[in-house]
């Protein structure tokens, strides 16, 4: 006999509201029929092991969707544990229902902004977000239980009657809605099945009962011609092994002694698909004070220019929530690859809500710290490794620093650095060995190549500097001048540091750079140039230039900021290059003993235009003049 009820809620609007909410989520129902199916194998499992069920020997449990796309269909069949009738009047007539209803109460007025992670809670009613009729066959485990048949057409109204189901589970089926017709088409679905449900904890096995019909077709078709042909020995066709399209056992839920670095590996290649291998990985297991798993990797950055992007999926027992939550995983995080589960997430909660959980606030806490215990044992234990990956770790380590206080004091004495021979220092390290040349100062290179003649001069003196030449250490570097107050860090071609420099007369300098500054200015036609004359040992060396590191920060963060369009820079004193003059090397002599001869503006151009191209390259007009102006000197020089 069938009984007819009305759904128990007043709100007639219901399912218009469901459909309408959160529009780019619809396919969520896929991960919410699914889970469900794994939470009645799970419940039947618990039943087994308590002894309340009798489970069969060598029972297998599994969950199948099956669609049909002629059909506009969507199966979803489990041999969990099933309902009575009792159970769907009360589990899905009435809590799932009040579910859903308390879920659009709680969130009807809130902006879509304000999204809701994972919107758990809506459940079984997500089905008609895209279907117009929803059936359920069930028949529940329990001894004498009679199969029971539900419907409901997307109204407020259902009806219950006696079901047709023989074997144990739930059978749910979908009749899609004119507007989710592609959620039965077999890639569409596969697609969003692989999202959600990769790693959930039963079997899944997938149907396109459209392509089994045209197989079976087939098959006929085929044994008809082969029996009129040749009578040859029977191939007998082996039925193709069944394989679930999720993984029931994701790596992260063994134990890290039980994992093999090939699994690691693989693991990583299949969920990121990245073929270039991550270079070691955390494997984070715990269940107290808070139950949380996951595999965290770090990837290998290619180069300064890959972007630094990760991805952290976050898992709420094996079912896929989203990708890098921000709320949950510190932002500098984000930018390895790995998986996260926390059963005990409060995911039916906003985002704004989450942000200042103070639950959600110690997980992130512990996995920071777990990242930076993992960083910093790898620095004392295993330096070697640590070493060999710092290229690569060091824009990940050093945007943790700025972004998180707690990584940051965890992480600061393992900062290294690489200096001109390629050997990698602590900061105290790099300062104890430069305390002679120079005390707390710390010279850096962001350009090896065009700051070559710089470096040359310094390994000439046998000084060092160190490299940082990612765009992370601009700001980095300010950073650790607030963190170490008496330190400062000097590019190296910002000044000419007195180690390079010859002991010389201060007044002789002055008057020298006085008088080349004036011819300097003439020759070159520039008003506005700063000369500067010393005595540097290298004696080969006419000129450089300099460019105050001041000056060159205020640019850069200007730049970063992109300010400035149309500002003078000189308005801020900025763009101030120095030519330091050589007055060891002779061509500077010359110059200056023979301020009026016939070649010394040009002498003067050339030195000039030299010092700018060992710094950075020239622009159009100035490269055509000194190409121009080079040719004329060497025709003078076999001229003469
Ligand atoms: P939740 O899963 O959060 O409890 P749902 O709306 O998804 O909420 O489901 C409501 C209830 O309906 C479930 O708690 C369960 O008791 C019952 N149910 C749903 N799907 C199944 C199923 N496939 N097998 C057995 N029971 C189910
Ligand atoms: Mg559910």
């Amino acid at each position: 006999m069938a009984s007819k009820g009305s759904l128990s809620i007043n709100s007639e609007n219901i399912f218009p509201i469901i459909k309408k909410w959160l529009y780019s989520d619809h396919d969520i129902f896929f991960r919410e029929l699914i889970s469900n199916g794994c939470d009645a194998v799970t419940k039947l499992k618990k039943l087994a092991l308590m002894g309340d069920y009798n489970e069969p020997d060598g029972e297998t449990y599994r969950i199948d969707v099956l669609v049909s796309q002629k059909n506009k269909t969507i199966t979803f069949m489990d041999n969990g544990l099933g309902m009575t009738k009792d159970e769907v009047e009360q589990y899905i007539n009435q809590i799932a229902f009040s579910g859903a209803a308390d879920f659009i109460e709680k969130y009807k007025d809130k902006t879509n902004e304000d999204q809701i992670i994972g919107h758990f809670g809506l459940g079984f009613y997500s089905a008609f977000m895209v279907a117009q009729k929803v059936t359920i066959q069930t028949l529940s485990y329990k001894e004498d239980a009679q199969a029971v048949y539900w419907e409901c057409d997307g109204g407020t109204e259902y009806s219950m009657e006696t079901g047709t189901k023989t074997t144990r589970g739930t059978e749910i089926t979908l009749y899609l809605n004119e507007d989710s017709y592609e959620f039965s088409n077999e890639y569409r679905a596969k697609e969003v099945i692989e999202k959600y449900c990769s790693f959930m904890p039963v079997e899944i096995y997938f149907t396109n009962e459209d392509a089994v019909k045209e197989e079976k077709v087939e098959e006929v078709v085929e044994e008809a011609e082969e029996t009129e042909t040749t009578e040859t020995a029977e191939v007998q066709k082996e039925e193709p092994k069944e394989v679930p399209i999720n993984d029931p056992t994701p790596l992260w839920t063994k134990h890290p002694n039980e994992c093999t670095e090939e699994e690691y590996k693989e693991f990583y290649r299949k969920v990121f698909h990245d073929y270039k291998e991550p270079l070691f990985w955390i494997h984070l297991n715990m269940d107290y004070p808070f139950n949380l798993k996951g595999i965290l990797y770090f990837p290998k950055f290619n180069s300064q220019y890959d972007s630094l992007e990760g991805t952290i999926k976050l898992y709420n027992n094996q079912v896929f929530i989203a990708d890098n939550i921000k709320e949950v995983i510190p932002e500098f995080l984000l930018l390895l690859k790995g998986v996260i589960d926390c059963p005990d997430l409060p995911l039916n909660v906003s985002r704004s809500a989450l942000q200042n959980d103070g639950f959600v606030r110690k997980i992130s806490d512990y996995i920071t710290k777990k990242v930076a215990d993992k960083l910093s044992g790898m620095c004392k234990t295993e330096k070697e490794s640590y070493e060999k990956y710092w290229d690569d770790l060091s824009p990940f380590i050093k945007f943790g620093c700025l972004k998180d206080d707690k990584f940051n004091d965890k992480m600061k004495d393992y900062i290294l650095f690489k200096n001109l021979d390629d050997v990698y220092q602590t900061l105290p390290e790099y300062l104890e060995a430069a305390k002679e040349k120079h005390e707390n100062k710390v010279f850096y290179v962001t350009d090896v190549t065009g700051q070559s003649q710089y470096i040359n001069l310094f390994k000439e003196q046998g000084m060092q500097a160190v490299i940082l030449t990612h765009n992370i250490d601009t700001p980095f570097i300010t950073h650790m001048e607030q963190a170490n107050q008496d330190v400062k860090f000097l590019r190296i071609d910002a000044d000419v540091t007195d180690t390079l420099k010859e002991e010389s007369n201060e007044e002789e300098l002055k008057e020298a750079s006085e008088k080349l500054g004036e011819l300097f200015k003439k020759a070159l036609n520039k008003e506005n140039l700063s000369v500067s004359a010393e005595k540097l040992k290298n004696s080969s060396l006419s000129a450089m230039i300099t460019l105050s590191e001041e000056s060159r920060r205020m640019q850069e963060m200007m730049k970063m900021y992109s300010m400035g369009g149309g500002m003078d820079p000189s308005m801020f004193g900025m763009g101030q290059q120095t030519l330091v003059l050589n007055l060891n090397h002779p061509l500077v002599q010359y110059v200056l003993e023979n301020a009026e001869a016939e070649y010394t503006d040009m002498v003067c151009q050339q030195i000039y235009d030299l010092a700018l191209l060992s710094h950075s390259p020239l622009g159009a007009d100035a490269m055509t003049k000194f190409i121009l102006r080079s040719n004329e000197i060497l025709e003078k020089l076999t001229k003469s």
